[in-house]
């Protein structure tokens, strides 16, 4: 008989989670104005809201905390984290910062001028945020099979050769000062880039002159579909592939929260000096000095160690198992999910599961809520609240997908926590059919307005 998958870790130390009932949600819901960014977490079960600074760090990292230096300038941490992205990454400059929003506003502060466009795959929420708050524009030439969730392309993260060409012909090479590639690409659904289009990517932009930059939070999770779905690349360690990923690029930002499994830290990572020269200005006036830059000694360490373990395929075994046997039994239950599942998240399909909630009324906020009322347990939207306004006509935007992401933090859930998800979707999908009304806005921000919205009742 074949043997089960089990964890490629023990547990050693725990955190207490809280129950509730239904009526306490109710009303803790109706506090938060329906905007699960405004719950407490001990109001929350099982918290799915992010994969971002929420993992378990190890017994190793751990240690390694204690082994920080704290020193203004110079740290020993930094020189082991320098080396570790070295080693592992292959980019000779790097650049701390407390997270990887923060590495996109030194890299874009360098680079990004008004009027700019920034062609890309799906653009993460946080990097088009940036690029709009400098007045540029982001242009999705992601591949349409990444906009059908039941297409099984094996690498629907792909960015559209075609659409990127045309995108630098219609606007000019000069109004393009970098391409950005999202390993694994987060908006579409945590699906990954292969070399392949690496490889395109690369050659595309050398015609033109255009440096790419990698927006890398799951790179690890990147490379672990690359081994398993790219043919050649069975019989090689993720770290080999991580290294020859990254030879196609120019740099990378990095929020250290997602696949360097620590809390809190991000960095910028160069092969231009000239880049990286400009780059550390900025650093210092935002961040802070070039060798700490936002982070502590200790946390430079813990990442390290994080960027090190994170690059194992026995860890990475584990994760994307744990994904998949969500979407696995939400699939099993008849519920519409992204296929093939993503990395760090499963995503369900709002528009088909409620199918009575008119677009206007946000569709996919709406089943969050509603899942959070059935059990407790805390998804996020990735629909229309997350899509934003037009800057321009200052419209909602209505994308092709209304999605729930369930995103599952790293080292943190066993699979029974992943039964008690699947099942209570299972229960709000059974009584789908009496609910047909979301939610108005009563109150939000100009950009980036998902994280404070408030709503009411439709
Ligand atoms: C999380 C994330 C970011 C932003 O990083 P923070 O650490 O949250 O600031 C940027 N890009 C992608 C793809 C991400 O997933």
């Amino acid at each position: 008989m074949e043997l089960p998958f089990a964890e490629s870790y023990k547990i050693k130390m725990v955190e207490t989670i809280k129950k509730s009932t239904r009526e306490e949600r109710e009303k803790w819901i109706k506090e938060a104005n329906y905007n699960l960014f405004s719950l407490k977490s001990n109001q929350v079960f099982i918290d799915l809201l992010t994969d971002s600074g929420t993992g378990a760090m190890s017994d190793k990292q751990w240690s390694a905390m204690m082994l920080g230096d704290e020193s203004y300038a110079g740290a020993s941490s930094y020189y082991n984290l320098k080396s570790t992205i070295k080693d592992l990454l292959g980019f000779d400059y790097f650049l701390p910062t407390h997270q990887g929003r923060a590495a996109e506003n030194v890299l874009f502060s360098a680079t990004i001028k008004e009027g700019d466009i920034i062609p890309g795959n799906s653009h993460f929420d946080t990097t088009k945020g940036h690029i709009e708050f400098r007045k540029a524009k982001a242009v999705d030439c992601t591949i349409d099979e990444a906009f059908d969730t039941e297409i099984d392309h094996p690498f629907k993260g792909n960015i559209d050769p075609v659409k990127l060409e045309n995108t630098i012909k219609e606007y000019t090479p000069e109004k393009i000062p970098f391409i950005v590639l999202t390993v694994t690409c987060n908006t579409s659904g945590g699906q990954p880039v292969s070399i392949e289009n690496m490889r395109d990517i690369r050659n595309i932009a050398d015609k033109y002159n255009i440096p790419v930059y990698y927006d890398s939070a799951r790179f690890a999770e990147n490379a672990y579909f690359i081994k398993l779905r790219e043919k050649g690349y069975e019989n090689k360690t993720i770290k080999e592939i991580v290294k020859e990923m990254y030879s196609y690029a120019d740099g990378m930002t990095m929020s250290s929260k997602k696949d360097a499994i620590v809390n809190m830290g991000g960095f910028i990572a160069l092969k231009s000096e000239e880049t990286f020269k400009k780059a550390t200005v900025f650093n210092i006036v935002f961040e802070g000095f070039i060798t700490y830059g936002g982070m502590s000694g200790r946390d430079m360490n813990a990442l390290a160690q994080g960027l090190d373990e994170g690059t194992e395929f026995d860890y990475l075994d584990t994760r994307i198992k744990q994904v998949a046997y969500l979407g696995q039994r939400l699939t099993d239950f008849g519920i519409s999910v992204q296929k093939p599942f993503g990395g760090h998240a499963i995503f369900v399909e709002a528009k088909k599961f409620l199918p009575h909630v008119p677009k206007e009324q946000y569709i996919a906020q709406t089943l969050a809520v509603e899942l959070y009322l059935e059990a407790g347990i805390r998804g996020v939207e990735i629909g229309t609240l997350l899509a934003d306004r037009d800057p321009e006509t200052r419209e909602n935007r209505y994308p092709a997908l209304e999605l729930l992401r369930l995103a599952i933090p790293r080292r943190v859930y066993t699979n029974n926590h992943m039964d008690v998800i699947a099942v209570a979707l299972k229960n709000v999908f059974d009584r789908r059919d009496g609910i047909r009304t979301g939610f108005n806005i009563l109150e939000e921000a100009p950009i980036m307005r998902h994280f404070t919205v408030k709503l009411e009742k439709a």
